[in-house]
Formats: C-alpha cells, structure tokens, sequence
C-alpha cells in the first residue's frame, strides 16, 4: 500500500485531536496508541468492506471457526506488518519524535484465551487471511480475558484482565447484528396448516447477543476477514414489570445476570468446569452464531437450505462449541420447518470437530440435571439423535450392550458432549501425528471402528509472521537477506537456509543475533525481577500453563539437583545456565500453584547463593501471555518440551521455538516427534519414556517410583528436600504435597502418575549431553540453523491449506473491488 507521510501524519495529528482534543506533546502513549490503531484501521477498511461484498457476490462457501477462546495478543504491531505499513508509520512517527515499539508495548494483550488451544485459533485467522481463504472466526467478547498473573512472596496471585480499560480501537460494535438466545422455560408443540407438529420454547430468560467485529488481514493481500465475538446485554425494556413492581435494585440485578454471560473467561486450560455459567457461555455464543449464519445465508439463497452444506461449513474447536450441533437442528426444525433426515444430513456435513486432548479431566459431560433446564429444547433434540443412534448401534453390534452403552451419547446421567461431536459431524481430527493415532488405537477406538472415514490428522502449526517476522525483525532480516522474502507466505522456503549451515560467516551472525535477543531479554529479567543473567550462559526456557502432565516440577527437580551437585563439587563442569519459566496456574489448582511457589524458592537459594559463583540463575517471569511470549521465544537457546509422553496433544511452543532457532529438549510426546522427524534425532536432546510404553504402565497399573527414589544418585536427596524445609513453602505444606505426590499419591490417585522420577535419570542424561554440546558454539548455532531451515512444516499455513482441502472444501477468493471512487 502506497502511503504519503505528510498524508499519515496529518491522519495521526487529526485523529488524536478529534478522540481526545490534544497535540502530540500533550497526549499520553495509550491515546496516541488510539490514534495509531484507529488510523491503521482506516487503511484496512476498504479490502474489509470488499472482502464481505466479494464473498457475497461470488456466493463462496465460508468456513466459520467456532471457538469459546481466541488469544490474540496485540493487534497494532501485527496489522501494520500485514498491512505492510509499518515501516512507513515507523518512519513518520520518528519524524514526530515518537519511538513506536515504546507506543506498542502500551497496547494490552486481548487474552481472551487460556493457552495453546486459543493461540491455535488466532494463528489460524490469520493464516485463513493470508491465504485469501473465506474463513472467520465466532466467539465471545468476554469483559475479562485471562487473568493478571503477579508474583507475591513466590505465589501466583490472580487480578481481572480489564483489557479493554484504554480503549478497543479494533473492535467495531455492530448494533445492527443483535440476536436473541433463550435459556429455561417449557417447550410447546404445535401444529402447522398441515398437521405437521413443531416446538416453540416458552417462558424462556432471553438474553441479545451483540456483535463486536474484529478485522483479520491477510499478509500482503486484499482480504480482510472477520473474527466476530458476542457480548452479552439484557435485552431493552428487560423486566419492566420487575421494574415497577419492585425495585430498581432487582431489575438492575437481573441485567446483571444477563451480562455475565460474557463477564470472564473460565481460566481452566485441559480441565473442564462443570459450572451452569461455562454452559450458558458455550450455548450463548454458539446461538448467536447460528443465527448469523442462517441470516447471511437467507439473505443469498433465500429459504431453499439444499444448498447449506455447500456454502457453509463450520470447525468445533474442541467440545466447548458442540452445544451448536442441537442449536442447528433447532433452528432447521422449529423455524425453518426442514424435516429430521433433511436437516440431519446437512448438519452432519457442515460441522467438524478437532480433539485437543486425551486428557480424561478435560473431556466434557454435563449433567442432565443441570444441561435439561437450562436448554431443555437441545436437549431434547440430543435424546432424539441419540435414539435414533443407538438403534443403529443396536442393528450394527446386536447384543454388545458394552460397546453400546460406552458409546451412547447420553448416559451415567450426563451428556457426552464428545460423542455428540462425533456423531454430528463428517470429519474428526487430532492435532498431531501420533495424538491421531492415539485417538484412533485406543481413546476413541469403538468410534475409529465405526467410522473409520471421519477420522483424519491435523498437525498443528503457527503462523510466521507472528512468531519470527514481528517477534524477531533481526533474524527475519537476515533470512530475507539470504533467501529473499517468500518464506513469510510459504516457510517451506526456509530449507533454502540449508545452503549456509557451513558458513562460518552466517553462523557468526546468526550466533550474534541469538546473543541480541538475549541481552534484550535479560534487560527485561533485570527490569522486571532485579536478577542479574548473563547472556553468554544457556538460556534454557520452559513457557507454557502449569499443568502436572507438562512437567515443570521435573524441570525444577532437575536444577535442584544441579543445585546440590554444585555445592558439592564447586568444581564440577557445568556449562553457565539461566532457567526461565512463565507459566500460569488455573487459580484453583494446587499443586500446579505449589510448583510456582517452588520455582521461585528454588530461584531465591540459588540466586542468592555466592558459593556457586553465578552459574547457574533460575527466573520466573511473571504474567506469561502472548506479548510477552514474543518477547521470549527469540532468545531462547533450549526449548523445554518434557511432557509425560502422550499427554501433550501437540504443543505449539515447541514450534515457536524450533522457528527461532532453540533447539529442544523433549520427549517424544505431541509434535515434538514430528519436529524430530524434520530435523534430525541429532539436532535435539531427545529422552524418556515412550508413549507406548507409558499407555504400557498405565495398563498395568503404574510403576513403583521408590525404585528410582533408591537407585538413581541424587534423586533421593531431592526428593526428600520437598519435605525437610531446605526450601520454604510458608508453612502452607505444599512442598510435602508435592513429594507426597510424587512418592505415594493424594487423594487416591496413583503415586508419580506423569513419571517424574521414572525419567529423571533420563532427563539429567540429556540436560549433560545439551551442555557439553554448548561448549561448540559453532556446532551448536549450526544445530540451530538447521532447526530454522527445517521449520517449514510447522506453519499455520500448512495445516489451514490442509483443513481447507480436507474438511472444509473452500478455496482461495480474489477479493474484487466494490468501491466507486
Ligand atoms: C504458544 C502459546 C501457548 C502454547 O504453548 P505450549 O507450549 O504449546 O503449551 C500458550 N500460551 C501462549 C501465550 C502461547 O503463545
């Protein structure tokens, strides 16, 4: 986009005085952050009304990503990098005298996600747009996004995200898109003219829904796509009878309730929330889009729904939108009169479903006795779909009440809302290789059987322009440099790198770029905690939620261990390491806030510790989130990816990581085993129990850990440290907690159910092997090139491209100009 200067710095001058009445020497950094963005999002508004008028004229199929989570991040830095005008906002803003980067650094994160599973979704619009693909993302506009994680005495405390206190400026309220959704009440039968019975929900508490629009644009193209999220109102007029009859106070209590459908996001990553609210959120949104949906759709093709699944497709990201599959139904029958088979058939072909995890605690079942009133319609329509599946079940397998019962959509007194995924839609995908296969031999094994075509693999993926164009310039440029620029629409370019990796001297500045980054990311260590680093040292990096299956704890036992081993021997090899963390715990779960505590008191005794002289600091960094992630991933020289082999469904860090050339330390867990399989087994420390032999363990009922606990040197000693005081949990226990779980189990689990101590010796074998491997600094930095230059596959790109071929049957639209000038 051709932009004059003069034109953009009138543009900014005059928007700061139109918002808030000020010059540029009056104004604070988050007003002319305003200013900036809404400036920016003018240049967008043109290929954004283009892009809607297109796809309605060319009557293109649309694909709809339904997502109770999008963590986006920041907006600014990124627009302008896909509007391709940052370098001429840059240089306009220098002339005023303002340094951007200070100006994008005021924006707050929209955090309206908990971890990897929002972040897919965001770098999936984003590659959606890059590739001109018809396809937007529908979800909440929750008030409060993902907590504010502060650090107080070594604990995690939790504030409300109020992300939006400073203004929005890329959201765009449309009360013209307002939609009713009704919870509760009874349902009536009719009949029509003909005889033909149908439902009408009564007496119901409706609450609208208003639609706030996000534009996601495309790299370097002409398509700006469209991320809608819904806030909760209480309708005009609502209770108005409350209202006179009673007080002011109740009528305003009422719509209250109402706004607190969208209030906050449930903070819980991999672990359901059985709570009414989380349900009412999941039905909320997914309504409201329906409706939309059927609206557009009416709007082009009338009242004929034959066409539906042919320009219409919808993606359930995980079962928190599978509240959708009876919504639709609904809608089909009681409004648009269709018959069963008829609108069965086209909601079996628009919707498909992506598993996020094996994990048996995030598997989502609502109890009748709270889903029934709430939707009592859907849920009515669950039990009709699940009669007429059983009895297909019944013909299939005749006798095998096992199989039946185990696959019944409702049973135990809940509803199954996985298997109702399954059952309504046409495809179902993991999220990486050996997670698929998985899901296909042994988690949903009775389904794979009966449906062996839904079945499919979608390796997750990231978008580059993000995680290395925006995050890490210098590298980008370098690599731009070396091989021109098309690796920031197709990463399969970056092979070409391959060419270098015995070149001193780009080794030499790839080397000297990865010790930028760390001297910047160390400024921030020393800014936000007071601790000294040393950017020559290893800057070994564990960032991701805090979660038992992902961990941290074996990290920490580790470094305890290097800990006691240094005090032992001051003289002992070891290679300078800084140990970062970022992690965030779900507010109610106590031992992943046990092992924060941890951290930090293991950082305490050893950064203050003068007898091992410096080599070794621990930091966590609070209040980890995506900018934040941007911040750190380009500075990091290992990547921790140590989850309990088959637990991680895929992981996304690791590939943020592997792109900025870090080099991990995993298992072979998630997409870890594909990265392996680019890369090389010798380009990464990789070590551990196996998934098989893991699901081997678990089959027989687990292992005894005091057989590592009494054999493996030194573990005894850290394990009994948990409970004899060495490190101070402020009398609340959590540390013998902790040790009790690992060596006995609470609450009558298993003990050291995600085998910590069965991989220690393992894990400390690979954590030697990666630090004699650093002492070749040449050796190690080409190790690095060769994880960028094999990064490729694990573009966001990829797995869209292979969604949209696969599942979703849409293809790239030319978007037409529509505007008389
Ligand atoms: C990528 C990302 C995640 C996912 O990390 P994993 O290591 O795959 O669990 C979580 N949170 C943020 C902020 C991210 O950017």
């Amino acid at each position: 986009m051709k932009i004059d200067k003069a034109e953009l710095k009138d543009n900014i001058l005059r928007e700061l005085r139109r918002q808030y009445g000020k010059t540029l020497e009056e104004a604070h950094e988050f007003e002319l952050y305003n200013a900036i963005s809404k400036v920016a999002l003018d240049y967008a508004m043109e290929k954004w009304y283009n892009t809607k008028k297109t796809y309605a004229k060319k009557q293109v199929k649309q694909m709809y990503y339904f997502s109770a989570e999008f963590l986006m991040g920041r907006f600014l830095g990124n627009n302008l990098i896909n509007l391709q005008i940052n370098d001429v906002i840059k240089e306009t803003l220098n002339e005023l005298g303002v340094d951007i980067n200070k100006i994008e650094d005021r924006e707050m994160d929209a955090g309206l996600g908990n971890g990897g599973l929002g972040r897919l979704a965001a770098c999936f619009l984003d590659s959606l747009a890059t590739l001109s693909l018809p396809g937007h993302g529908y979800g909440l506009r929750y008030k409060y996004g993902m907590f504010e994680q502060k650090i107080e005495n070594g604990f995690q405390m939790e504030y409300p995200d109020d992300w939006t206190k400073y203004g929005d400026p890329w959201s765009i309220k449309r009360m013209d898109r307002v939609f009713e959704v009704k919870f509760g009440g009874q349902i009536e039968v009719h009949r029509d003219e003909f005889g033909k019975e149908y439902f009408k929900r009564v007496n119901t508490e409706t609450v609208h829904a208003v639609a706030y629009d996000v534009p996601v644009i495309g790299y370097g193209n002409d398509t700006v796509n469209t991320l809608r999220l819904w806030e909760a109102r209480s309708p005009e007029g609502f209770d108005l009878k409350l209202f006179n009859d009673q007080t002011y106070l109740q009528a305003s209590a009422k719509a209250v309730q109402a706004e607190d459908i969208s209030r906050v996001l449930y903070p819980n990553d991999t672990e359901k929330d059985g709570k009414q609210l989380r349900l009412k959120q999941q039905f909320f949104f997914t309504s409201a889009s329906l409706q939309d949906i059927i609206r557009r759709y009416k709007s082009v093709f009338g009242n004929d729904f034959s066409k539906f699944a042919d320009k219409v497709a919808i993606q359930l990201n995980d079962t928190h939108p599978v509240v959708a599959i009876p919504e639709l139904m609904r809608i089909f029958l009681d409004k648009e009169k269709l018959g069963w088979d008829e609108a069965w058939n086209i909601c079996k072909n628009v919707f498909a479903y992506t598993n996020h995890t094996i994990l048996s605690e995030a598997l989502e079942k609502w109890d009748i006795s709270l889903f029934q009133p709430l939707l009592p319609r859907a849920y009515q329509i669950i039990e009709e779909i699940n009669r007429r599946f059983v009895a297909e079940l019944q013909e299939k397998y005749p006798g095998d009440w096992e199989r039946i019962n185990k696959m019944s959509i409702i049973g135990n007194g809940q509803v199954r809302m996985a298997w109702l995924a399954i059952v309504g839609s046409h495809k179902v995908n993991g999220v990486a290789a050996l997670h698929t296969e998985i899901l296909k031999n042994i988690e949903l094994k009775e389904w794979n059987e009966l449906y062996p075509e839904k079945f499919l693999n979608k390796t997750n993926g990231i978008t580059q322009r993000r995680w290395l164009l925006k995050a890490n310039p210098e590298l980008a440029a370098l690599i731009t440099e070396l091989i021109g620029d098309k690796w920031i629409t197709n990463l399969y370019e970056l092979k070409k790198l391959e060419q270098y990796l015995d070149d001193d001297n780009i080794l030499n500045r790839v080397s000297e770029i990865k010790l930028h980054n760390k001297e910047k990311l160390a400024k921030y260590i020393k800014d936000t905690t007071g601790i000294e680093v040393n950017p020559n040292s290893i800057f070994d990096i564990q960032v991701k939620r805090l979660h038992e299956y992902k961990r941290q704890l074996l990290n920490v036992l580790h470094i305890m261990d290097l800990y006691n081993r240094l005090k032992e021997n001051p003289y002992l090899d070891v290679e300078p390491r800084t140990f970062i963390f970022g992690a965030k715990s779900a507010a109610g779960y106590r031992r992943a806030k046990g092992i924060i505590k941890l951290i930090n008191a293991v950082a305490e005794k050893v950064n203050n510790d003068s007898d091992i002289n410096g080599k070794i600091k621990v930091v966590f960094l609070e209040n980890y989130r995506v900018s934040l992630a941007e911040k750190i991933f380009p500075s990091a020289d290992v990547s921790e990816q140590i989850s309990t082999a088959s637990k991680e469904a895929s992981g996304t860090g690791n590939m943020k990581f592997m792109l900025n050339g870090a080099l991990t330390l995993g298992t072979m867990d998630g997409a870890n085993v594909e990265i392996v399989e680019e890369v090389g087994l010798e380009n990464a420390f990789i070590f551990g129990l196996s998934a098989q032999e893991v699901e081997n363990y678990q089959a027989h009922g687990g292992y005894n850990p005091f057989d590592e606990y009494n054999s493996v040197e030194g573990l005894k000693k850290v394990v009994d440290q948990l409970g004899d005081g060495t490190y101070d949990d402020n009398h609340t226990g959590i540390f013998r907690e902790l040790q009790n779980s690992l060596l006995y189990g609470v609450d009558g689990s298993r003990p050291d159910v995600y085998f910590l101590l069965k991989d220690f010796a393992s894990y400390r074998e690979a954590q030697d092997r990666l630090q004699n491997a650093f002492k070749d600094r040449r050796e190690w930095t080409r190790k690095a090139l060769k994880n960028i230059a094999n990064a490729g596959k694990f573009s966001s790109d990829r797995t869209i491209a292979e969604y949209a071929k696969e599942i979703w049957n849409i293809e790239p639209v030319q978007v037409q100009d529509y505007i008389e000038s």
